[in-house]
């Protein structure tokens, strides 16, 4: 079976119908009965993602500061700010409030930063006290680190290990040349220092000790004529491929106060770079890339009423990326709710009334699906919309699609994040 079936309205055998492929194609999104009511059980979804209260989802940044100097940073003007013992202390008191208020079954505790493992003491402190109240009580806790990868080590990887950091993402921005040019140590003058073997040897480790990796390459037009031979490097350097997701994401401009980048894709460009990427991804024995490209109902965990950004001085956020500007924040953790100051609480209103569903056209656009899992800042702060974005890529997607055979479609739609 190809997908042209599909699209010629042909009518379609049983023995299609219970194959595999067709099976997984249900599951994952993509075909849907005509008589389901697509837009009600959309309506389902975002509600239980945004108030689902199985899940809390806490991101805690040890501190701002960074041994590297990345060009495309946001964190720049906060570098040096650190996680005190008061602000832990106070963490801690406020997890505890959350635990009182809420029944939580699952805690998923997201490191991030600058660069995390600067100030492992946090990590570990941190880790061993929440690890010891959600056993207590019976929470499933699990823990993930967004590193650049430089500082790991067989002890570090050992110690995440046993702290059941079971998930780490880093950075390696394309081929040596590409990659030490613009992710080179804060010190060194940029391309003069080899921070891409260090790193890739780290994901070798990680692998070792047991954690996933997710590999990411952050693109733009100086560094995408790399793509092929970032992936065909991975393919021969990786010791598991089974461990490590590669992941393609455009450099973008997140907030005006970050320096103007000449050199960003279209979103038009950046699509057509993607469906290569998943190809080459696919031929090199990597096969986890595409799940995020799914009509999965999947929501940015900031649209989520049981998520939080922990800033080293205790400020509360909704997104990573207002980390750095206070005037974002929602909140901080030595407050109680009623302590809470008028700003923070406009902000902590903003992201809990958004939802795509207002927007009318978006209610009755068969995108919708797609654009569900859009980026609800670019909408709240800039207005900004996935129309042009979600028809490019998936107009593309489904292009690369329908060249591939059954057994590779199969592989592509089984792993899929349905299940929210
Ligand atoms: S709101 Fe947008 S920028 Fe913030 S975490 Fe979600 S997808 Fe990223
Ligand atoms: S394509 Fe545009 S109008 Fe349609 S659902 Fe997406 S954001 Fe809304």
């Amino acid at each position: 079976m190809t997908l042209n079936h599909l699209q010629q309205n042909e009518v379609i055998s049983p023995s299609i119908i219970e194959s595999d492929l067709f099976q997984s194609m249900i599951k994952s999104g993509f075909i849907v009965d005509s008589a389901f009511d697509e837009l009600d059980d959309i309506k389902k979804r975002i509600g239980a993602c945004k108030t689902r209260r199985d899940n809390l989802i806490l991101t805690v940044v040890p501190t701002m500061s960074c041994n590297f100097a990345c060009p495309y940073c946001f964190q720049h003007d906060r570098r040096d700010e650190f996680m005190n013992h008061d602000t832990r202390r106070n963490f801690i008191q406020f997890f505890r409030r959350l635990l009182e208020e809420t029944a939580y079954e699952n805690m998923k505790l997201v490191f991030f930063g600058g660069e995390p493992l600067i100030d492992k003491a946090t990590i570990y402190n941190l880790s061993k006290e929440l690890i010891g109240i959600c056993d207590e009580r019976q929470i499933t806790y699990s823990a993930k680190i967004i590193t650049n990868g430089f500082l790991v080590d067989d002890e570090s990887s050992r110690e995440m290990r046993e702290l059941r950091i079971m998930e780490a993402q880093v950075t390696i921005d394309g081929v040596p040349e590409t990659h030490n040019k613009r992710r080179s140590l804060r010190q060194a003058v940029a391309g003069s220092c080899d921070t891409y073997d260090t790193i890739l040897e780290n994901v070798n480790l990680l692998n070792a000790h047991g954690i996933f990796v997710h590999v990411r390459f952050n693109v733009d037009r100086e560094n995408v004529h790399a793509i092929d031979d970032f992936v065909t490097t991975m393919a021969y350097r990786i010791h598991q491929h089974e461990l490590v997701n590669l992941h393609l994401a455009p450099v973008m401009q997140l907030a005006e106060r970050h320096k103007a980048n000449q050199n960003l894709l279209t979103s038009q460009e950046f699509a057509l770079h993607e469906v290569n990427f998943f190809r080459l991804c696919i031929e090199n024995g990597f096969s986890h890339s595409l799940k995020s490209r799914y009509p999965s109902f999947r929501m940015c965990s900031a649209g989520n009423y049981h998520n939080y950004i922990v800033s080293p001085s205790g400020d509360l956020f909704q997104c990573v990326e207002d980390l750095s500007d206070e005037r974002y924040a929602v909140g901080n953790v030595t407050q109680n709710e009623e302590d809470i100051i008028d700003f923070q609480a406009i902000n902590a209103k903003k992201w809990r009334d958004y939802s795509i569903l207002q927007d009318e056209t978006c209610l009755h656009c068969k995108m919708l699906p797609f654009c569900v899992s859009e980026c609800p800042r670019n909408r709240l702060y800039f207005g900004k919309k996935n129309c042009v974005d979600a028809r490019i890529k998936l107009t593309e997607l489904i292009k690369f699609f329908s060249q591939l055979d059954a057994p590779s479609l199969k592989n592509i739609f089984q792993g899929g994040n349905f299940n929210v």
